[in-house]
């Protein structure tokens, strides 16, 4: 009899545990399992600021994807998802090779918003994967590097421009200002010659978090040398810096390091597909399936979920992609089982842990606010937490952040 084909697209947070409850509850009989990602590593997405700053080396997040499955029972195949046939339940890679499916998990994760904003794409990194991380890390070095180096040093040379201080804007500006003083130290430039300023349009940093919690943050940030310029829209970005617009009044900023972290969309390959999107997140029925397309599961940043509560989306999170994985991996069991009975999808939200650099953050969990070393160490607990339910005791014992004060 031929076994049903399940094809989970993205080795993340939403499909790593998709496969892994998929391996553990389904037998080599049952169904053939394939698992496709660009990469042959899974990585640790919620450390990519760290990586990106250079307080952290890449390989610490990220892991082989074979030592995290079971390649008895799952297929893996390295390649990048091209396009999908919802039609013809088809994934097209880039090799324009075909791989056919009856149950498909599209998590293909985020990728940088830049909403239209001129220039952006072109001159501005953004924090994305490991790649545009360590490509971060290494401008940052080289322009450390090459600063005693010029007679003429160009204008904003030493300027690092942060856009957006939503959380990854403001772990990311946390872990630089506490790389600065390292590299200036390492490369002989002055502290004051370097400057560090995070751009947000909103009113206030962390829009919508607890504003005791994020006037701590905003201290100890610019204590540490950090400039924000509040209520500031990036209107542009060149190769010599920004164009910003507050109260009607333009500035330019001259930089030569932009990184942009204002904004998260869905894998660009969800648009392709032509299922009914949002900015390429896919508004998802209870149990997790796509509207419109037979067989189809979407988990973490490509999907969106409603809270009832607020009739509003859950933001993307690792939590929730972490949550869903398993729920989309019962659902398909169940259905390739005969079933009909299929789990609604409920995140059960912890709470949330901004980090400050290594020794400091701010959070609320269990609707208890936090910040300072009891905030970081729960950071590393949660860090850890997600190591210990991809690759169990082993990996977070490998990889595991246990600096706890
Ligand atoms: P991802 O984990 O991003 O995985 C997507 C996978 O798909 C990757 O392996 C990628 O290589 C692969 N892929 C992409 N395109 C293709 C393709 N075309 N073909 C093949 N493979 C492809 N959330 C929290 O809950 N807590 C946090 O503390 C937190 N911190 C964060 C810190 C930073 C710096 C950032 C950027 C985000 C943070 N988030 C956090 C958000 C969280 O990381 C995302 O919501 C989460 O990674 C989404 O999981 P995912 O499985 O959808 O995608
Ligand atoms: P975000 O959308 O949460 O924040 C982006 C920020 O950029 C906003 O404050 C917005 O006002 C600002 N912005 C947008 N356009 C701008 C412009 N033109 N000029 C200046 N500022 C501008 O995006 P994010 O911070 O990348 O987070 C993405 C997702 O990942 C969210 O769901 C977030 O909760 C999650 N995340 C969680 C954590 C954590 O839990 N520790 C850490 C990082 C990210």
């Amino acid at each position: 009899m031929r076994k049903p084909k399940v094809v989970v697209l993205g080795a993340g947070y939403g499909g790593i545990m998709t496969t892994i409850h998929l391996q553990k509850q389904l037998g080599v009989n049952e169904a053939e399992i394939t698992l496709i990602n660009k990469n042959d590593y899974h990585y640790e997405t919620t450390w990519l600021h760290e990586v990106s700053a250079g307080t952290l080396h890449h390989d610490r997040a990220r892991v082989s994807v074979t030592d995290l499955i079971n390649k008895n029972k799952v297929t893996f195949m390295k390649n990048t998802v091209t396009d999908i046939n919802i039609e013809q339940k088809k994934v097209i890679l880039k090799n324009n090779q075909e791989v056919e499916y009856d149950y498909l998990v599209i998590a293909l994760g985020y990728e940088s918003e830049t909403f239209g904003i001129k220039g952006l794409k072109e001159h501005a990194f953004s924090i994305s994967n490991i790649n545009t991380a360590r490509q971060i890390r290494e401008h940052l070095d080289y322009t450390f590097a090459t600063y005693n180096n010029l007679e003429e040093k160009p204008e904003g040379m030493m300027t690092i421009i942060v856009g957006g201080a939503g959380f990854t804007g403001i772990e990311f500006v946390a872990e630089i200002a506490n790389r600065v003083p390292k590299l200036c130290k390492e490369f002989d430039i002055p502290r004051d010659t370097v400057r560090i300023i995070c751009v947000e349009a909103a009113p206030t940093a962390l829009p919508g978090f607890d504003p005791q919690l994020i006037e701590y943050a905003v201290t100890q940030l610019e204590r540490k040398g950090v400039e924000f310029k509040i209520g500031t829209m990036i209107k542009e970005c060149t190769p010599e810096g920004i164009i910003v617009s507050k109260d009607d009044q333009t500035e330019e900023i001259k930089s030569k390091t932009v990184v942009w972290a204002a904004g998260v969309r869905g894998s660009h390959i969800i648009e392709k597909t032509g299922i009914e999107n949002n900015r390429c997140r896919v508004k998802v029925g209870p149990d997790l399936r796509a509207p419109g397309a037979e067989g189809v599961f979407i988990v973490g940043d490509c999907s969106l979920v409603i809270n009832d509560e607020t009739d509003k989306p859950y933001p993307p999170t690792a939590q929730v992609a972490m949550q869903q994985g398993p729920v989309a991996a019962k659902n398909i069991t169940t259905l390739i089982k005969g079933g009909t009975d299929l789990q609604t999808f409920k995140p059960d939200l912890k709470g949330t842990v901004c980090s400050l650099g290594h020794d400091d953050a701010i959070g609320v969990v269990f609707g208890r606010k936090l910040f300072g070393t009891s905030a970081s160490a729960m950071k590393k607990v949660v860090d850890n937490r997600a190591l210990f339910l991809e690759g169990g005791p082993g990996l977070l014992l490998k990889k595991g952040k246990f600096n706890f004060f």
